[in-house]
């Protein structure tokens, strides 16, 4: 997708700090960090939402993410939070399949 920001900078076409990548996906800082660890997981090749036909080579590749963020970030011990926010009424305002990766902080008791 031409105009997708995500896209852009899961692919290098947008500098930014990669926390860690692998060939499918990538893991990036969010821009407006909600608690002191806040990385961003997204495949490289664009996928609206986790239900837009995302194969297991890219979920597995997502987890890996995840696995060497915590590790990277030092909150593998820890609490952490994964969450993916699918559609506008779910909060999703980047519409390039993310899961946010939440820690270093005691996280809100409450999801909704
Ligand atoms: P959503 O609300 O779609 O679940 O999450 C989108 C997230 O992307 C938000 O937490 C927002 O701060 C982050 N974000 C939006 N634009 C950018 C950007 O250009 N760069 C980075 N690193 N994060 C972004
Ligand atoms: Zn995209």
């Amino acid at each position: 997708m031409s105009d997708c920001i995500f896209c852009k900078l899961a692919n290098g076409e947008i500098p930014t700090t990669m926390v860690y990548q692998n060939e499918f996906a990538a893991a990036f800082n969010d821009a407006s960090p909600l608690a002191p660890v806040h990385v961003l997981v997204v495949p490289k090749n664009h996928h609206d939402n986790m239900l837009d036909g995302v194969d297991a080579q890219t979920f597995m590749a997502m987890v890996d993410c995840v696995e060497q963020v915590v590790e990277l970030t030092g909150i593998q011990n820890s609490g952490f939070r994964v969450l993916t926010n699918v559609g506008a009424d779910a909060g999703q305002t980047v519409n390039h399949l993310h899961w946010h990766v939440l820690g270093g902080k005691r996280l809100s008791d409450s999801l909704a």
